[in-house]
């Protein structure tokens, strides 16, 4: 590897290709139109393509082994040999239709039962999704795939020194499901492989080794911290001409820190834009220890200042050796600016996906080699922008900022106590017992998406395009009223998803053409870009809510993207405390909700799936996290009449440790997933806890199956058993959108013929007693 004075990093690339060529070439292969041969090949080119860009931009430690079909984790499996035992495989290098069938299942055919996919879960606190890894008890590890070999030897082969990337064992074994057992106990037997990974990269010829382990943004146990001292040492044995780079990101080390500068490491790295303090520790880190400074955002989207981070780095110079990086590896940003031709040009100026960071990165290092004047005009255009956007007229709403800062407590308080708000909902909705109702979206069918591109392209006109909509609303209202559903909802049709539909009509954010980045296998979304005050110009829902619920007599339910959710599944503004952000959000929403109510709509649902995600990796970041999240909900939902009843629903959240905040919120009425936890999920939500309604999912609405009667009502008793029967609402666990109308017809059917079996008996009991 060459050596220039101040080497620039990027830790890993986004792997989706500026087209999104992975999920063309994954689905294709899926579907089976794109053989395996073709796949690799595909594959290797947008590896090829990665390298050349980042030798391109100066980047001079270039990774290897970032690259994944899928994901990093499921590849760590895969190379440790952890394929649990369902998918069939008998030794040997793992081949791809293992691979895949851990990611997605093997569906059964003839004799063969198929075998379910294995589970996914979050990675940290990104929106990017890993394959859980399924560990088993005194399990024995042995090396099973040379992908990140074979990955530094084709990046060679192509003329880049690369430096290959692994998953850090004790992160890995920290993700894993390990059932009764401690997942830490495995290391002894997970580190051989690790140290014979090693060994082959050093034989190709490797000098450098990133070890990824963000488990270090953690609050780490002494048991964890003992682990990682154990796994660093043991892999700085494996190979003694072999530096490692050990990397923390996602937060700084925070009590690790001792720990970590005690490690056997050639290399640091450390997040400087989450946790900019961390400067301080070059003081205190041993002289030969190459720090390698995270000091562009890598989890964002907006420029850096570089004249500040200069500022902070050439002190430094000549003191020890550094490299540049981004504050984490390049994944979880959009790949080019410049594929952005449709963006307002006001705000592409305040921008940098992941070619302008490496751009900025390269721009420091020659500032810092050959001083300010080297990079005068990179550090003016850089300090115009900043200057633009600071003073933007765009990202400044004095209306927004004043009426924000006159928020005050009795805004996030609804009238009167739940209790009696229960009663006046009662008398204003009369519903029956065990009401149903469903999540708010109904199939969006083909003709549906075709209509909104047809629209979006300018082929159908506003009015028609209004019109199909108010057309399939009609449908979907007849329907539920066949179902026999309680509450009905208009289905959310005009809707393409739903943050970017709320987005849109607020001022302060932006959409990209081509932002994607990775959600997880070859799914890949484009958060929207909040930069600047939020205001609601005119009301978003108002239209087609009322039109449903002019339809009918039943109540009609408003359906809104909370504050919360709109804040955590966006590339936000880095010039405000996200706090202030939410607020802006929950005070348009609020305005919604009140226009809502205004036009008749007497139950109104703020959807928060995100809130619980947004909860911080540390345990002493969580209590504000959590109490600003609140307190955003409530302001966005305490302005209505007590007979207004707030609706409010999240999926796939483990609950237990936030019920407290769930029931501070105040929802009248909460929908959440529990059909695939078989209701365990409501062990949280004790009545005396949780005194509101609560609607415990009881269809799976990401499969396809449709639960039979018996099912359902089962899942009801095991629901009144740990709830008071009054409490209960009877809902799916999810919209419906991605579902067929027929089966959502007999599963609903089913649902309705549940709750009524439910009504019967709790009559029965009661005329008994
Ligand atoms: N109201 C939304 C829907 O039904 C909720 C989606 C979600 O929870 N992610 O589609
Ligand atoms: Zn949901």
């Amino acid at each position: 590897m060459s050596s220039p004075t101040f080497p620039v990093a990027t830790l890993g690339m986004p792997r989706i290709g500026p087209r999104r060529e992975l999920k063309s070439l994954l689905e294709g292969h899926w579907a089976g139109t794109l053989d395996a041969a073709a796949l690799t090949a595909g594959a290797r080119e947008l590896r090829a393509a990665n390298w050349a860009r980042q030798s391109a931009r100066g980047v001079s430690r270039i990774p290897s082994n970032d690259f994944s079909l899928y994901d990093h984790v499921l590849d760590t499996t895969v190379m440790v040999g952890a394929v649990p035992a369902r998918y069939g495989w008998d030794g040997g290098e793992v081949d791809a239709e293992t691979y895949f069938a851990m990611a997605r299942g093997r569906p059964a055919n003839g004799s063969d039962k198929g075998a379910p996919a294995m589970d996914m879960t979050k990675w940290f606190d990104t929106n990017y999704h890993v394959i859980v890894p399924e560990l088993a008890r005194g399990m024995f590890f042995t090396p099973s795939s040379s992908k990140a070999v074979a990955e530094y030897r084709e990046a060679k082969a192509r003329g880049h020194e690369t430096r290959p990337v692994l998953l850090g064992p004790v992160t890995y074994l920290l993700l894993a499901k390990a059932n009764g057992f401690d997942p830490l106990s495995l290391l002894p037997g997970l580190l051989p492989v690790y140290q014979e990974v090693l060994h082959e990269l050093t034989a190709a010829g490797a000098s450098w080794v990133q070890i990824d382990e963000p488990c270090l943004g953690l609050d780490l146990d002494e048991r964890t911290q003992a682990a990682l001292k154990t796994s660093v040492t043991a892999l700085a044995q494996a190979a003694p001409s072999l530096k490692l780079m050990l990397t923390s990101y996602f937060g700084g080390l925070g009590h690790n820190e001792a720990l970590v500068l005690g490690l056997p490491v050639a290399g640091l790295h450390l997040d400087l834009v989450r946790a900019p303090g961390q400067l301080q520790l070059l003081s205190d880190a041993p002289s030969d220890l190459t720090l390698s400074l995270g000091v562009v955002d890598g989890r964002n989207v907006w420029r850096a200042d570089l004249v500040a981070i200069l500022g902070q780095l050439e002190p430094l110079i000549g003191r020890r050796s550094i490299e540049l990086a981004p504050s984490c590896p390049l994944l979880h940003v959009p790949l080019d600016l410049d594929l952005e031709t449709d963006l307002d040009p006001e705000i592409a100026q305040w921008l940098a996906f992941g070619a302008q960071k490496m751009d900025e990165l390269t721009t420091l290092a020659t500032g810092l080699e050959k001083g300010r004047t080297a990079i005068a005009d990179a550090l003016e255009a850089s300090e115009a922008a900043i200057r633009s956007r600071r003073l933007s007229s765009r990202v400044n709403n004095p209306v927004v900022r004043a009426r924000s800062k006159d928020v005050d407590a009795t805004m996030t308080r609804r009238t009167s106590p739940f209790a009696e708000r229960r009663m006046a909902q009662r008398d204003a909705l009369s519903l029956p017992q065990y009401p149903t109702t469903t999540i708010g979206s109904f199939p969006q069918t083909r003709s549906v998406r075709k209509a909104r591109a047809a629209h979006a392209h300018g082929m159908l006109s506003a009015e028609d395009y209004a019109r199909f909509i108010a057309a399939e609303t009609e449908v979907a209202v007849r329907r539920q009223e066949e179902i026999g559903l309680d509450m009905l909802v208009h289905g959310e049709f005009e809707r393409n998803d739903m943050v970017q539909y709320f987005g849109e009509r607020l001022d302060g954010y932006a959409f990209t053409r081509s932002g994607w980045v990775q959600s997880y296998g070859s799914r890949c979304v484009r958060p929207p870009i909040l930069f600047g005050d939020v205001a609601r110009p005119a009301p978003m829902t108002v239209k087609w809510s009322s039109y449903a619920q002019s339809l009918t007599d039943r109540p009609m339910k408003g359906i809104l993207t909370g504050p919360v959710t709109m804040l955590q599944w966006s590339f936000v503004r880095d010039d405000l405390p996200r706090p202030e952000v939410c607020r802006q959000i929950a005070l348009a929403i609020r305005d919604e909700v009140q226009d809502l109510e205004a036009a008749g709509l007497a139950a109104i649902q703020v959807d928060e799936p995100a809130l619980r995600e947004g909860v911080p990796l540390r345990e002493a970041d969580r209590a504000a996290y959590l109490a600003w999240a609140v307190e955003c909900f409530r302001l966005a939902t305490a302005g209505v009449s007590d007979a207004t009843q707030i609706h409010t629903h999240m999926c796939y959240a483990a609950f237990n440790d936030i019920i407290d905040t769930i029931g501070a919120m105040d929802a009248d009425v909460i929908a959440i997933e529990s059909s695939r936890s078989r209701m365990e999920l409501l062990d949280a939500f004790p009545a005396t806890r949780y005194p509101n309604e609560i609607g415990p999912g009881v269809y799976d609405t990401h499969s396809p199956r449709v639960p039979s009667v018996p099912e359902m009502v089962a899942l009801l008793q095991q629901a009144s058993e740990r709830l008071d029967p009054s409490q209960i609402w009877v809902n799916p666990d999810c919209g419906l959108k991605t579902r067929e109308w027929d089966e959502v017809r007999r599963a609903l059917l089913n649902m309705v013929a549940a709750a009524r079996r439910m009504r019967d008996e709790g009559r029965v009991i009661v005329a008994a007693e």
